[in-house]
């Protein structure tokens, strides 16, 4: 059953495109700094962050990447992390998961990583930025303040809304290919179906300017970015990202259901703008149903393929229950860790190489037809929506 470490891998030949990941940290880690970032739990690491379906996938699969046997203590595995150093255990790790093409969420730093070009020299392949759009709202906010320009005028927050959509078309303009919504962790995703008017949105922003800026979790704030993220992507042909489901407990689980944007997808079905739901664990089921009846919506369940382990076939299973195969991409949402990378590819492949065997076993489909989906599924689908990024449909 187990692959032995030096056998090919399931869809070896088969290159996948990284539609939503993050860098990697660009230090040598020690065992508490690591932990620390094997979870999506806050604070620092500790002794059971190992003890878990994503711990022993990182003993079992990367280990023989850095060159060890599977199944190591957790102190022998980062011992040979150190001797490697983190940019050869970056570079093995990320080369061996089989994507050649990562997209990279650029508005999350809470540490020090790779950026997208250092990224694609570490893994020899293509990078290319995806903008965060309450990242650059608040940006644009802070420039605001330090310039002594906006606090509590109204007239600054109508320029706000202004400078904020400016400052996404210039990263769009400079190479980004998606923009990305964290909705989900400041307001919930029951985002209003009509965008606010501008009378609320310049008071809305007059309001938080005058507080000092800082965090958008004002719910017209929110709805208008998203909005303007949906009116971005019919007009510029971008996906627009959407975290859903479960993440860091800045998250409220129940309020990242992506169902709460059934209005939301109602209303812009029509408008050539496209959703792409990231994660969605454990909504994965209301995600594929989402996309099975709004043809503009996009599904992947990156993150929760690394974190469930063992179960990342029962989990891709269910989003294929009913999600369109022309809906479902494929992400890893590695993030400071290249080891997430790694097992994002490496633990979805496996997934659907073991869904793939069993439909043909069961004629459920023929060989050249499981060919076909597994391409679209990893690369090709993803190809089709983001602008330039691939080699064409796989
Ligand atoms: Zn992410």
């Amino acid at each position: 059953m187990a692959d032995r470490p030096d056998a090919p891998g399931p869809l070896d030949g088969v290159a996948l495109l990284d539609h939503h990941c993050h860098g990697v940290v660009t230090t040598d880690l020690d065992l508490p700094e690591f932990e620390s970032l094997l979870t999506e739990a806050p604070g620092p690491g500790g002794p059971d962050r190992f003890d878990s379906a994503l711990g022993l996938a990182v003993r079992r699969w990367c280990a023989p990447v850095l060159g060890l046997e599977p199944h190591p203590s957790p102190e022998e595995y980062l011992r040979r992390r150190a001797d490697l150093g983190w940019a050869e255990s970056t570079r093995r790790l990320l080369r061996a998961g089989g994507a050649r093409t990562w997209l990279v969420d650029t508005g999350y730093t809470a540490h020090n990583l790779t950026s997208p070009d250092e990224l694609a020299v570490l893994a020899d392949g293509r990078a290319y930025p995806v903008t965060r759009l309450e990242a650059v709202a608040e940006n644009v906010g802070s420039a605001a303040r330090d310039s002594g320009a906006a606090a509590g005028n109204t007239g600054s927050a109508a320029g706000w809304t202004d400078s904020v959509e400016q400052a996404v078309r210039a990263e769009v303009a400079a190479g980004a290919v998606g923009l990305k919504t964290v909705v989900a962790y400041r307001c919930g995703l029951a985002v209003p179906a009509e965008p606010p008017s501008a009378a609320t949105v310049t008071h809305a922003a007059g309001r938080w300017l005058g507080g000092g800026g800082g965090r958008i979790a004002d719910p017209v704030l929110c709805a208008w970015l998203v909005h303007l993220g949906v009116r971005l992507s019919a007009e510029l042909g971008l996906p627009l990202q959407v975290h859903t489901g479960f993440g860091d407990p800045d998250v409220r689980l129940h309020l990242a259901n992506p169902a709460l944007l059934s209005d939301l997808l109602a209303r812009t079905r029509h408008t050539g703008a496209v959703f792409m739901l990231l994660h969605c664990w454990p909504y994965q089921r209301d995600a594929g149903y989402l996309a099975h009846v709004f043809g503009h919506v996009r599904v992947d369940v990156g993150l929760a393929v690394p974190y469930v382990g063992i179960r990342a076939r029962a989990v891709l299973a269910e989003l294929l229950e009913l999600a369109p195969f022309r809906s479902v991409c494929f992400s890893s949402d590695g993030y400071g860790l290249p080891e997430l990378h790694f097992l994002g590819a490496r633990l979805w492949r496996r997934a659907l190489a073991g869904l793939v065997a069993d439909w043909i076993a069961d004629d459920v489909l023929t060989t050249p037809d499981a060919d076909r989906l597994v391409r679209r599924l990893a690369a090709g689908n993803a190809a089709a929506v983001y602008p330039g990024v691939g080699d064409g449909p796989g």
